[in-house]
């Protein structure tokens, strides 16, 4: 059934992703955003919809509306924005979950969170579990953004127990693909700006650290999913459980764009995970879900796109 669904964070990366294919579901789509790091341009071909609507807000505000369903995506994500304003991260994280939790509890709609694989920091578990209480520091350059996510959880799961609101927690893992910055600052945006510029790839440390990841249209697919279980709240990994080596993704990206780049080696950030990969067997047995779209496929796609933002 169609309903009238908000999307916080709508213009960022994933958020565009997720209105769109709200759209072509048939819903009615609420697009709220401050545009810190989103953009006019990922919704611009939503704008004249007459089942979209653009609002520009700060979830650190509160705000009224009457809404069926919440994806609350509002947060900068990659680690060069978060830590930009950390302060500004941490309201976003705590009073504009607070804000949306409140506005899901007045008027009864389901929220679902946008949470993350920082809520295990460091990890000393390999692959993760949602069962796993993660290693994160506290008081570090990344702790805004962790902690900040790991409140939220908390908040989440506070007014599902004191106030009977009706919760969906997505441990999202790195995503990439169309509608991600320039000058996003991680790391497969990164490379491939770099490549398609003919400048020095930056790999941070030996490059030796790992990550997954999952192309954005596998993820829009999985938190529609986890939206739509009637009975399943999470929290769930959702990520692509293939894991590469940083020196592995600049040698993919180099070769899908024929880039002649040197590989250049620059500091390891503070508390730069050594290790990422989510372990997604509660994600298979409750939505039935797991990604489908290989890295190779989706760094061409990703390729695609920033050669077409370059070129104009
Ligand atoms: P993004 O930075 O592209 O999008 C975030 C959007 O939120 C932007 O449009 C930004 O302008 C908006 N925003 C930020 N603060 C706001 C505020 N206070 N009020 C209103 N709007 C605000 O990032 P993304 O990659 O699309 O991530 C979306 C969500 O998914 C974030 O919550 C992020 O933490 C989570 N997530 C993303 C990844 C990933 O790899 N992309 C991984 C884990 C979790
Ligand atoms: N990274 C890198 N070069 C870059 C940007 C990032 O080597 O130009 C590394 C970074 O140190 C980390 C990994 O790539 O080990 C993923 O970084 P990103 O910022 O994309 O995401 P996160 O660390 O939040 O997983």
């Amino acid at each position: 059934m169609a309903k009238r669904v908000l999307v916080t964070g709508g213009a960022g990366f994933i958020g565009s992703h997720l209105c769109r294919r709200l759209l072509d579901d048939g819903h009615e789509v609420l697009c709220l955003d401050n545009f810190f790091t989103g953009r006019k341009a990922n919704i611009d071909e939503l704008l004249d919809q007459h089942q979209f609507e653009l609002i520009r807000h700060d979830i650190t505000e509160p705000i009224l509306l009457e809404i069926d369903r919440i994806f609350n995506l509002a947060c900068p994500a990659s680690p060069v924005h978060y830590q930009y304003n950390p302060v500004k991260t941490v309201k976003t994280n705590v009073m504009g979950v607070i804000n949306m939790l409140g506005l899901a509890k007045r008027v009864r709609a389901r929220i679902l969170q946008a949470s993350t694989s920082e809520v295990y920091g460091d990890p000393q578990v390999h692959p993760q579990v949602e069962s796993y209480w993660g290693h994160v520091n506290p008081i570090g350059l990344r702790s805004c953004y962790d902690e900040g996510k790991r409140v939220a959880e908390t908040l989440m799961l506070d007014y599902h127990r004191q106030n009977g609101v009706d919760i969906r927690i997505a441990r999202i893992f790195n995503t990439y693909g169309p509608n991600m910055l320039v000058d996003d600052g991680r790391v497969v945006s990164n490379f491939i700006v770099q490549a398609l510029r003919g400048e020095d790839l930056t790999i941070y440390g030996d490059g030796h650290q790992t990550r997954s990841f999952c192309f954005v249209d596998d993820l829009v697919e999985a938190l529609i999913k986890l939206m739509s279980s009637e009975t399943f709240t999470g929290p769930v990994n959702l990520g692509n459980p293939v894991e590469f080596t940083m020196l592995e993704l600049a040698e993919m990206v180099l070769e899908l764009t024929a880039g002649r780049s040197k590989i250049v080696h620059r500091p390891l950030p503070a508390d730069d995970p050594v290790q990422r990969r989510p372990d997604i067997s509660k994600a298979r047995k409750e939505l039935g879900w797991e990604p489908t779209i290989q890295l190779r496929q989706g760094l061409e796609r990703t390729i695609d796109y920033f050669r077409e933002v370059l070129r104009s």
